[in-house]
């Protein structure tokens, strides 16, 4: 079974559609990449795959199990799907720790002593061992990123998605963010990751997925659909970026 499943999804925002008609699966371990220009409906996307957004045909399923804002189980499935944004999202008057430890305690309601001990261990992993105990503001944006990614992780997660998280860091912030996801992708995380970082999705993604104005233009191997785009629309978004 996929771990996410779309199926002829239409999302509209009142009565302008941005989401035409996109089917594709996730399968377990595997990274997908979402590129495309701004305005392509790659976030609204990712939203919807997260419940955070209605849509308004077709089939989303996460192990599954459907996912419909409207459904009870929704708070359970935010759990299972995690998501990491541009801004990294942080409560800024808790600290690195308190932020990964939040979501564990408060809403899966797991044993206080056993979810510090793990945060502690996850901010370790993503390299904030020393930096347990400090506030975002404290934090460059790459090392916010960071606690977001083991914020993530903390929950456990089924699969993590990932929207633009390098776009908002200075560029020399950039790899020690993409160096974190890449030894997740190596340990076999379910990932889709919409980056505008054709280096990653290259050598990390095992497809690529080319949206451009709502539709799903073109889809493959990241050689194939990065070096030898069949579509004049990605021919063209290529020409443009790199
Ligand atoms: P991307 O992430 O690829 O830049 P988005 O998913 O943010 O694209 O947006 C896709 C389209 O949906 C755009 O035309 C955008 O203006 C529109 N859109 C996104 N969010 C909203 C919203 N909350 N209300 C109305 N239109 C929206
Ligand atoms: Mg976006």
């Amino acid at each position: 079974m996929s771990i996410i499943e779309l199926r002829n999804i239409r999302k509209s925002f009142g009565t302008v559609e941005v989401i035409h008609d996109v089917s594709f699966s996730v399968e377990k371990g595997e990274v997908v990449c979402i590129i495309g220009p701004s305005g392509s409906g790659k976030s609204t996307l990712l939203r919807c795959i997260n419940g955070l957004e209605t849509y308004q045909g077709g089939s989303i399923a996460v192990h599954g199990q459907r996912v419909d804002t409207g459904s009870s189980a929704i708070r359970q499935l935010r759990t299972r799907v995690a998501m990491v944004f541009q801004r990294f999202n942080l409560f800024p008057h808790r600290t690195a720790l308190e932020n990964v430890a939040e979501g564990p305690i408060f809403v899966k309601k797991e044993p206080r002593e056993e979810v510090l001990k793990r945060s502690r261990d996850l901010l370790t992993r993503v390299g904030l061992g020393a930096k347990i105990d400090a506030y975002p503001a404290q934090l460059s944006g790459g090392q916010q990123q960071r606690v977001a990614i083991a914020r993530a992780l903390g929950m456990k997660p089924d699969a993590i998605l990932f929207d633009e998280p390098t776009s908002a860091l200075d560029p020399e912030l950039v790899g020690e963010v993409l160096a974190v996801m890449r030894s997740l992708a190596d340990e076999g995380m379910t990932m889709v990751v919409v980056t505008h970082e054709m280096g990653f999705a290259r050598e990390v993604a095992d497809r690529v997925l080319f949206l451009d104005g709502g539709v799903l233009v073109e889809e493959g191997p990241p050689d194939e659909v990065l070096s030898r785009p069949q579509n004049p629309r990605t021919q063209d978004f290529l020409r443009r970026i790199l």
